[in-house]
């Protein structure tokens, strides 16, 4: 393996117009799945790699497949199909495709359950080089004759464990099966448990094994650093990050961002609240870059937004914080970034702002660095005012054992003459606290819950309890008003309702068949659904209320084990 800072999109040979489209993206670099993936998918070798999501490993295939794709006339048939657990990630692949392979007009087709069929059908006569299904709707087009698939050169199976633990076996079986022998196939995947071996063994041909984290860490580099994460919704990063600062007030942070659009768009909206941020990534000139830093240095910026090969090489005493906007790709770039704080015994501090589907990859760092990585509440608004009132009362602090308060004494004296001293010191307060502090905008921010069980073999063994393996957790009042969010069915409000269909232990009715039914016909996510109970003959199951209709339907006209269910809402208990 090579070292990740050695390798450039360059070196991996891919075709101009992907070149154009990575770097008007903003890549600047490889990250470490796509460093290994990428030669080996081009050689057209088979293979098996681990790699969760917040690796770049969509790119890791999407590359290679797009590489393929002949310029000019193409043949109708799809050259390649990516099999996918859910319809989210169905649309999410579909929108990567485009926005790589934008200057080869590749023309790309989604289908998953739920969506009308009449577009599909369309879409497919007219001609598709890609297709990204959920497995049940690839059957049910192939049953058809709708799915033309022997012009097929690659197969890719991603998240095949999700697929695998939502009941896909079968149908991944049979859509393989009517590929073409000399296809290439590759599979992704999060875990390898022993159902993935038996899959690969059987459809796989020598593959390459590629781990996205095999480079070896030393454990414990960073002893004084504290190292904190904060689940949040993308949505939501932005707001995230300002309350986070606020509370921590530090000297000088970097804050990592993956591509050269994310630096600059953050440092805007950052400078426009008014904080003072500048830009380092690889577009940026040395002059520029020397007088960013001589910024930081001097106090003159608090915050420099950076993609990490701008940063490489920074060395900057006076950085207490170092932010990762999104989880880095791979643990490496977890130890480079956090390296950068903490050094020659100083206190630093690292904060990671996760998404929950990037939590996987935040626990395999944590494993791999040996590190103590402590997920956090968001910062209230309430917590925002005890700290700001905290900070004021420093500031008065300084102030008291300053001897230049001469010049206020006759104002606090003639006001003596009618109020209280405790009442002047109050309105004096105010206006200090106020002179410093706007109005806190915006609510309570939402902490997200990370996916139910970080390990998706456990996945639905009992859906209501929480991970057992998850990182570390701390909340400061846990359940006080905190704006905490369960990750049971209700989703955050609106209540539970039970479903029940009439098959169930007899019919060989497993709890991810229940789920795989419900997330690939509503799009629901697996994580929104909640208990399963499997009796002998009957199968009951929580959902959030306000999608108890839909699921009643999408179970009606669907098959579970080959058998049609009849679903029903069940009273309240
Ligand atoms: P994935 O693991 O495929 O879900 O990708 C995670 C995120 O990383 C996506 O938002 C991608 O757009 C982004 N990404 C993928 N490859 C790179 C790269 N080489 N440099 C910067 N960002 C990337």
């Amino acid at each position: 393996m090579t070292d990740a800072a050695d390798v450039t999109f360059a070196d991996l040979n891919l075709r101009d117009e992907l070149q154009r489209a990575l770097s008007s993206l903003g890549y600047e670099e490889p990250t470490p799945i796509q460093r290994d993936a990428i030669p080996v998918l081009l050689e057209g070798r088979d293979a098996m790699a681990q790699a969760a999501t917040g690796t770049g490993k969509t790119a890791a295939f999407a590359l290679p497949i797009l590489q393929l794709l002949e310029s000019g006339h193409r043949a109708p048939e799809p050259t390649a199909l990516i099999l996918v657990p859910t319809r989210e990630l169905c649309m999410q692949v579909s929108e990567a495709m485009h926005r790589y392979g934008r200057d080869l007009n590749v023309r790309c087709l989604p289908i998953y359950g739920g969506q009308p069929i009449v577009r599909q059908l369309r879409e497919l006569k007219r001609g598709v080089d890609v297709v990204i299904a959920t497995p049940g709707r690839a059957v049910d087009h192939i049953k058809r004759g709708t799915l033309a698939l022997d012009r097929v050169r690659v197969v890719v199976l991603d998240e095949a464990d999700e697929m695998l633990d939502m009941g896909f076996q079968e149908d991944l079986e049979m859509i393989l099966d009517a590929t073409p022998t000399s296809r290439q196939t590759v599979l992704f995947s999060a875990t390898m448990p022993s159902r993935i071996n038996n899959i690969a063994r059987k459809y796989l041909n020598n593959p390459a094994r590629i781990q996205s984290e095999s480079a070896p860490v030393a454990h414990g580099e960073s002893p004084a650093v504290r190292q904190t994460a904060y689940m949040v919704s993308r949505a939501n990063k932005t707001a995230a990050l300002g309350r986070i600062l606020d509370i921590e007030s530090p000297v000088a942070t970097i804050v990592f961002c993956r591509t050269r659009d994310e630096v600059n768009t953050l440092t805007e909206t950052l400078n426009g609240r008014g904080y003072r941020a500048a830009a380092l990534h690889g577009g940026v000139d040395q002059s520029q870059r020397e007088r960013v830093i001589a910024r930081l240095r001097s106090g003159s910026a608090d915050l420099i937004v950076a993609t990490d090969v701008a940063a490489r090489g920074l060395d900057i005493d006076q950085l207490t914080h170092v932010v990762n906007f999104d989880v880095p790709s791979a643990p490496e770039s977890y130890v480079h970034r956090i390296g950068r704080v903490g050094r020659a015994g100083r206190a630093g501090v690292a904060i990671t702002l996760a998404e929950p589907r990037e939590h996987r990859i935040l626990k395999t760092i944590q494993r791999v660095t040996g590190n103590d990585i402590i997920i956090e509440k968001l910062p209230t608004v309430a917590d925002l005012q005890t700290r700001r009132l905290e900070m004021t009362r420093e500031a008065l602090v300084e102030a008291l054992a300053a001897d230049d308060l001469d010049m206020f004494r006759g104002v606090v004296e003639s006001l003596g003459d009618e109020h209280d001293f405790v009442e002047i010191a109050l309105a004096a307060v105010r206006l200090a606290h106020e002179a410093t502090n706007g109005p806190i905008g915006g609510d309570d921010i939402p902490d997200e819950a990370p996916p139910v069980g970080g390990d998706s073999s456990k996945k639905h063994g009992d859906r209501k309890e929480h991970g057992k393996d998850r990182l570390k957790h701390h909340g400061k009042e846990p359940g006080k008003g905190h704006g905490k969010k369960s990750h049971s069915a209700d989703g955050g409000g609106g209540g539970i309702t039970r479903v029940q269909i009439n098959l169930g232990k007899e019919a060989g009715i497993r709890p991810q068949d229940v789920v795989g039914a419900i997330a690939n016909e509503t799009g629901m996510k697996g994580r929104e659904v909640g208990g399963i109970e499997i009796s002998d003959r009957f199968t009951v199951v929580e959902v959030p209320s306000k999608r108890a209709k839909d699921v009643v339907a999408a179970l009606s006209s669907t098959h579970i084990r080959g058998r049609k269910p009849k679903a029903r809402v069940l009273p309240d208990r």
